[in-house]
């Protein structure tokens, strides 16, 4: 079963302490800028037409969105940063859940940064992996709308970002994404699927003998 295929709605947080007990669950991020296409990412690792548009409802954009993907497994959407518009309480506000979320949540085992391929590792893309990489966890980029480059474009986008990330920011993937042509699901897949199946309350699993 493909991982993000049973995801159903599970949850939103609009404070630190509304976020669901961390005890025996492990959970995957999603971030991004607003509009960078993290909603349908989302939608299409789920196989799920309209499975993010819950994070997308009036009153949702500016929640933390958990959905249950079975076995105490969660994705979580966080909410598009960005946007102009967005008064500078409602800015300071997220910016504190956010950092705090990133830098200190032990039940998060890594962190997707979904980017328009075309304009990748915005000040604000920086500024998310600023705060999450001294936790040590993985990040995985996801270079959206590839569709939107010509072959050369996106393997010249592709190379340049994985230096940037390998040069400033360590324990970093990333890959090409197109939710239009549904592709690179499996490659995500492969990447996420290890973060979540070293079972709840395990930094990292031992080897079995
Ligand atoms: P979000 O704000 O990050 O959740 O972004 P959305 O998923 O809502 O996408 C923003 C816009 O980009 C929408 O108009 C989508 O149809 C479009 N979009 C998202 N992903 C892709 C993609 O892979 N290819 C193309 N061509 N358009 C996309």
């Amino acid at each position: 079963m493909p991982l993000f295929q049973n995801a159903a709605y599970f949850a939103s947080a609009h404070y630190l302490h509304e976020l669901p007990p961390e005890d025996g669950c492990v959970e995957v991020a999603f971030a991004g800028r607003s509009n960078a296409g993290k909603s349908s990412a989302i939608n299409t690792l789920a196989n799920h037409n309209r499975l993010a548009y819950v994070s997308k409802q009036p009153g949702r954009t500016q929640l933390i969105n958990f959905f249950t993907l079975g076995s105490g497994a969660y994705l979580v959407d966080l909410p598009g940063y960005g946007y102009a518009k967005v008064p500078e309480a409602m800015r300071k506000h997220w910016q504190h859940v956010l950092s705090s979320y990133l830098a200190t949540r032990p039940s998060l085992r890594g962190l997707v940064l979904v980017m328009d391929s075309r304009h990748p590792l915005t000040p604000l893309d920086r500024q998310m992996l600023d705060w999450f990489c001294p936790t040590a966890k993985p990040v995985h980029v996801l270079l959206t709308k590839s569709d939107k480059l010509s072959r050369s474009e996106a393997m010249k986008t592709l190379a340049e970002v994985r230096k940037e990330l390998q040069t400033g920011w360590g324990n970093c993937t990333v890959q090409l994404f197109s939710s239009l042509k549904k592709q690179g699901v499996e490659e995500a897949e492969k990447v996420i699927a290890p973060w979540l199946s070293e079972g709840p309350g395990t930094g990292s699993v031992a080897p079995e003998h």
